[in-house]
């Protein structure tokens, strides 16, 4: 059995860095810039202009009472000058007038009919200067997938297109002669095929593409015609069949027909993980138990769609939490234990959300993290913390 970082490391020699294309910025939601520097083509913001409603005015003539002389609203191109005594009533994101040089807020400013009566301020107040944001020409760097802020600053810009990776075309087999697709009445000894869809939901959170092979039965030919199928994709994914049964097929067919670099990890859940290749494709083929299949994508297909888009690691937060009571796992495997993690008094803690079987599914759609427990535990114990990779939403 290999280490899950042997495993890991052996798996992402293997990735490649998809292309590049154009996508509008409206639809670069998660994407990846293929170039993360980007220089500023313009100001941000492009002119002064005031961070407040309020008056315009000469920092120099106050205090005082100035007569009002205008107005300037956001939008407005054609300016009123501020000439000494004078103000010009002004609106948030307006530009600010040729002359003045500061912006007295109207809860500061006292009116009376024309005039306006004004403490001492300083010159520069509530004035947003041109670039002050981000100058033109700048350097500005947006790694990782592209986040609600990250293309906000680009549209700040005025960017309206960026190259990203290409999203890396993930092929998807399930396989087994017991498997229905939901929606269909299930006969004796049949179960549904949750895997296609659990793997299709994790490769779009990835950031890949995913492309459904459908499902085949548990038959040599099959899976060898179905894993060809799936060579013009950039990472094929099979669930189930990986195993010692006299019915497992993905690993027979990797070794005649392409190769397979390793099987088995001490992972718990998770241990008939193989890796290989076919028509110069990678294959990672997961077991097929429902949590196995996910925790599994947690660990290898996750990080290796994201190298394939020139991220690093799976991108997920990691606590140190302190597990409420014990929860048994195999002393042989490092352990990912299904669990809750919240904040309370000042720690985090976890708590098993049910039965910790490879089967048992209901417990991981409860989970939001997975809890680390290492090679040589028994179980995870309630006097330390472990490592918690955060996959969900905290409580
Ligand atoms: P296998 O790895 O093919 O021996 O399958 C292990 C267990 O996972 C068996 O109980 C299978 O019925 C189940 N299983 C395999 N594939 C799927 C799937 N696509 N959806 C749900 N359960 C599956
Ligand atoms: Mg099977």
């Amino acid at each position: 059995m290999l280490t899950l970082e042997e495993a890991l490391r052996r798996l992402l020699a293997r990735a490649q860095v998809t292309g590049d294309e154009e996508v509008p910025l409206a639809a670069a939601s998660g994407r990846v810039l293929a170039e993360p520097r980007v220089i500023a083509p313009v100001d941000v913001p492009p002119f002064a202009n005031s961070a407040m409603d309020g008056f315009a005015l000469r920092a120099t003539d106050t205090p005082g009472t100035l007569r009002i002389v205008g107005e300037v609203a956001a939008g407005s191109a054609g300016l009123i000058e501020v000439s000494g005594g004078t103000a010009v009533r002004i609106m948030t994101g307006a530009p600010l007038p040729p002359g003045a040089d500061t912006v007295v807020p109207l809860e500061d400013a006292e009116e009376s009919g024309r005039d306006v009566t004004v403490a001492l301020t300083q010159p520069g107040t509530y004035v947003r200067l041109a670039g002050s944001d981000t100058p033109l020409g700048m350097e500005v760097c947006l790694p990782g997938a592209l986040g609600p802020a990250a293309i906000a600053v680009l549209a700040s810009l005025g960017i309206a297109k960026v190259r990203v990776r290409r999203r890396p075309r993930v092929a998807i087999l399930s396989t087994g002669d017991e498997l229905v697709d939901p929606g269909l009445t299930l006969g004796p000894g049949q179960i549904y095929d949750s895997n296609a869809a659990a793997l299709t939901a994790a490769i779009s959170e990835a950031g890949g593409e995913p492309q459904p092979l459908g499902r085949v039965p548990d038959a040599r030919g099959a899976v060898e015609e179905a894993l060809r199928a799936g060579a013009g994709s950039d990472l094929i994914v099979t669930s189930g069949g990986v195993s010692v049964g006299q019915h497992d097929h993905v690993r027979g067919v990797l070794e005649a027909s392409g190769s397979l670099d390793f099987w088995r990890i001490a992972v718990q859940p998770g241990k008939p993980l193989a890796v290989g290749e076919i028509a110069g494709v990678t294959v990672i083929g997961l077991p097929g138990n429902p949590v196995s299949a996910l925790v599994t994508f947690e660990l290898f297909v996750r990080p290796m769609i994201r190298a394939m888009v020139g991220l690093g690691g799976d991108g997920r937060l990691r606590l140190q939490a302190r597990p409420l009571e014990s929860i048994a796992k195999d002393p042989e495997r490092r352990a990912f234990l299904r669990v809750s993690v919240w904040h309370e008094a000042g720690e985090t803690l976890a708590r098993s959300t049910g039965g910790q079987g490879s089967a048992q599914l209901r417990p991981l759609a409860e989970a939001n993290a997975l809890l680390v427990v290492p090679e040589g535990e028994e179980a995870a114990n309630p006097t330390r913390t472990y490592e918690a990779i955060v996959f969900g939403e905290l409580s």
